[in-house]
């Protein structure tokens, strides 16, 4: 199939390697001119593991990319730009509208337009459709919509993408949904088809429902530190139960990255607009909102004041294994620490850089080691495998390690973690 890929970002990228792979004939299309140049030279533009090895077998190949909107043969066209949040929470709607726009002007009659991008209910027919009528004036049945979230983890993305839980494709016409779910059959997962703004709350429900599990066990955390016991022997204990599982019951700094923090203040906007107060959705995002100054105040606790104290935050992207730092728990960090006099040295394996932009007025250090070498104190804020292997006993400075993803385990220094009540 002819297929165009519209956003070449973390979805967009990880969507057009799968359809290249599975042997399409792919055309992506992105604003941003050096994203486009890396990937017709087969350079990722993002770091995503084994996204390298297949962009290289596809590159200007099946896979060409072009700041040109070259869709007026594509049989599918995929919309993965970004959605981010505005100031007031609701949803920015700006890129789609503009590459809805752009494909709407070049729309092959009968081809199906597909958004992939994550967007409230009502986005896809009351705004993308409508836009996409006026540009091409035609009628929707003359051209096929569908709306198919995605569900990839950053850093897991090539995974995910070709081993998907579920497929969810809510569709506007029955066409539609055909033709995606031949297009998705090799991947062999199951597939939901339903209607559109089904398909676009089962995105935002799951979203919340995952960020609500970690700030659930993150307030369960707090209450298990007064009490003395551990949440991770709390947790397991929960998560054995099959109808909750143990997955994202993990304690900590919190949750970040491109999509939990927008997606719950978007459903909070949504909810408010349609006249109901959310409780359960502002609460998780309150707790989510504590943890990093909670961490900060973990290590006041331990050492009294902060005022000169060096520390070393290890990990900068929001998790380990991507260089995303949007919504990172590092920057609120930063910032408390910062208040309370602290003198703070970041180090990431791949997040640096991106990190620096953000946040210029920091030491970095250039490996992990000069950086725990330089430190009284050691925040781990993303669990990296190369801080596991650290030896933190070995480093004579230091006098506390506080773990906010429960990484290491040194046996002489100073640890604190949170819902560790000793
Ligand atoms: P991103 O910011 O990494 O990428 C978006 C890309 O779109 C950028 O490269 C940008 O230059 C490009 N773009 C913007 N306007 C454009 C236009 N008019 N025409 C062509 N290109 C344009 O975003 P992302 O993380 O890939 O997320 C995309 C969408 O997918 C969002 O709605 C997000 O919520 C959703 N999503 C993201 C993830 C994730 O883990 N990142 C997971 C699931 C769903």
């Amino acid at each position: 199939m002819k297929i165009g890929v519209v956003g070449t970002g973390y979805v967009g990228l990880t969507t057009a390697l799968l359809f290249a792979e599975l042997g399409h004939d792919v055309v992506a299309i992105d604003i941003d001119k050096d994203k486009v140049d890396k990937i017709n030279r087969g350079i990722c533009p993002i770091y995503e593991p084994g996204a390298d090895e297949i962009l290289k077998k596809h590159a200007s190949k099946n896979l060409r990319a072009t700041t040109n909107y070259e869709i007026e043969d594509r049989d599918l066209i995929f919309i993965c730009v970004g959605t981010p949040s505005r100031k007031d929470g609701s949803m920015e709607t700006k890129y789609l509208e503009e590459a809805a726009r752009q494909i709407g002007r070049r729309l092959k009659r009968g081809s199906v337009t597909v958004v992939k991008s994550t967007v409230l209910p009502g986005t896809t027919e009351e705004l993308v459709i409508s836009i996409l009528e006026r540009e091409s004036m035609m009628k929707r049945g003359e051209f096929g919509v569908a709306m198919n979230p995605e569900f990839l983890r950053e850093g897991l993305a090539i995974y995910d993408t070709f081993h998907p839980d579920r497929i969810v494709i809510g569709e506007l016409d029955k066409r539609s949904g055909d033709i995606l779910e031949k297009l998705y059959k090799p991947l062999n997962a199951p597939i939901l088809r339903t209607s559109i703004k089904v398909a676009e709350m089962i995105k935002y429900a799951s979203n919340a429902f995952l960020a609500m599990k970690i700030s659930f066990a993150n307030e369960i955390a707090i209450l298990c530190e007064k009490l003395g016991i551990d949440i991770y022997d709390v947790t397991k204990g929960v998560g054995m139960d099959h109808r909750i599982s143990p997955h994202f019951l993990n304690a900590g700094a919190g949750f970040g990255g491109s999509c939990f923090p927008k997606d719950v203040k978007a459903l909070i906007y949504l909810a408010k607009k349609l006249g109901y107060e959310p409780r359960l959705l502002t609460g998780t995002l309150e707790i989510n909102e504590y943890m990093p100054k909670h961490i900060v105040e973990l290590a006041e606790r331990e050492l009294g004041s902060l005022k000169g104290v060096k520390i070393a935050i290890l990990g900068l992207a929001f998790k380990p294994e991507t260089d995303d730092i949007r919504e990172t728990r590092a920057l609120p960090m930063v910032k408390e620490l910062l208040k309370r006099g602290a003198q703070v040295i970041g180090y990431d394996p791949k997040a640096m850089e991106n990190f620096k932009r953000l946040v210029p007025e920091i030491e970095y250090a250039k490996s992990v080691e000069e950086a725990v070498s330089n430190a009284d104190v050691v925040i781990i804020q993303a669990d990296w495998k190369e801080f596991k292997n650290i030896d933190f006993d070995s480093f004579e400075n230091l006098k506390l390690v506080v773990d906010g993803r429960r990484t290491v385990r040194p046996k002489k220094v100073r640890y604190v973690a949170v819902g560790r009540g000793d």
